[in-house]
């Protein structure tokens, strides 16, 4: 049962199914020896793969590139699926330059003859200004661009765990496995002195918090924000905010492992197709709640369901305001309080999802 939890959750962690594998092992000691040697083999052969795919969803971000090139686009994105070799890999990559190249510069061209703001641009195409100037000069290859800030060497399966290292790589994922065991098998009380168990810790809940957002507030985001499109990731730091800086380094890793390209204005990490973390998503942005929202979820959801995620939500925002790396709060002290509040935002959300229909269309204006 424990072994089947483990698997469950490493594959919503790693967003890699390996819940269809039969382990050989019935002992928890040699189980996670032997879904250690699993990941590490498993990150060695799909690396063509993934690092294919994560080119494909940088490619995402260029502005039209699903409307107007679909065709190619999808294509693509089934070769990446397909990819096994280091030629496999390059010949997609050739193929995803070209169009990322090709796209931008149409873009580019369509901008300047509408007389449209290039700024927008800009932010629609995940561009710098750097990138800009080189347009003009006719010197913007999308695939320096890529180069240069997107780590393809990385060892992509493995990038979310914590610290990796290729020297260090079995130990790495055996302690990240002994973690996830820990979390699942103990009272929570017990880990808050382990840093690393914090971090795991918090990017499981996170990433349930995250599926749970997605379907109460992501139709309502994205249909009738009032500040869009920047919604409420317009201040340069808030990805900093209530987050420790062992996780800001990981923040860095799982966006570039979702295609995220350096674009610096407003919160680094959002981009024209939302928030590019997940599991280090930080405490402030998984509980922000605007007006607007609030009046929605509470004309939609009413009940103690619905009082326990917004009051909820609100104190995890405020109090990750008061933590940052350095300060006088003890990194457990304010774990166990974010956890707690985590959990009963998940309780309460669950509950919703569970027990009603998500209107899509009776959004009160
Ligand atoms: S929470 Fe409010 S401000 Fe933020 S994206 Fe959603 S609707 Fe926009
Ligand atoms: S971390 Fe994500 S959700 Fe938070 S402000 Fe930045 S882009 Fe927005």
């Amino acid at each position: 049962m424990l072994q089947e939890l483990i698997t469950k959750e490493v594959s919503e962690l790693l967003d890699y199914d390996f819940t269809n594998y039969s382990f050989k092992s019935k002992k928890l000691g040699s189980f996670i020896e032997e879904f250690t040697e699993l990941i590490e083999t498993t990150s060695e052969k799909e690396k063509y793969k993934l690092n294919a795919i994560k080119l494909c969803k940088a490619l995402e971000s260029i502005q039209d590139i699903k409307k107007e090139h679909f065709k190619k686009y999808k294509i693509l994105v089934e070769l990446a699926h397909k990819a096994k070799s280091q030629e496999d890999y390059n010949i997609i990559s050739a193929e995803i330059f070209e169009l990322g190249d090709k796209v931008i510069k149409e873009n580019f061209q369509k901008r300047v003859k509408q007389d449209k703001q290039v700024n927008w641009f800009c932010l629609e195409n995940r561009l710098t200004a750097e990138d800009l100037k080189k347009i003009r000069k006719g010197e913007f290859f999308y695939e320096d661009k890529l180069n240069k800030e997107l780590p393809f060497d990385d060892d992509i399966l493995i990038s979310y765990l914590p610290e990796p290292k290729n020297k260090l790589r079995k130990e790495k994922i055996n302690s990240f496995l002994k973690n996830i065991t820990e979390i699942l098998s103990k009272e929570s009380d017990f880990l808050l002195y382990d840093e690393k168990i914090i971090i795991t810790s918090y990017a499981m809940r996170a990433k349930k918090l995250d599926k749970i957002l997605s379907e109460l507030t992501k139709d309502f985001c994205a249909e009738k924000c009032p500040v869009a499109p920047l919604g409420c990731c317009d201040y340069e730091t808030y990805y900093q905010i209530g987050m420790p800086t062992e996780m800001l380094k990981l923040q860095e890793k799982e966006a570039k492992k979702n295609g995220w390209l350096y674009f610096p204005v407003h919160c680094k990490y959002h981009t024209n197709k939302g928030c590019k973390l997940k599991l280090y998503k930080p405490p402030i942005c998984l509980g922000y709640i605007c007006s607007p929202l609030n009046y929605f979820l509470n004309d939609n959801f009413s009940g103690k369901d619905s009082d326990s995620f917004l009051d909820n939500s609100r104190e995890l925002t405020d109090s990750s305001k008061l933590f940052y790396s350095g300060n006088a709060i003890p990194f457990s002290t304010y774990f166990k309080q974010v956890f707690e509040l985590m959990d009963n935002i998940i309780k309460a959300g669950e509950n919703i999802t569970k027990n009603k229909t998500i209107p899509k269309n009776t959004i009160s204006e």
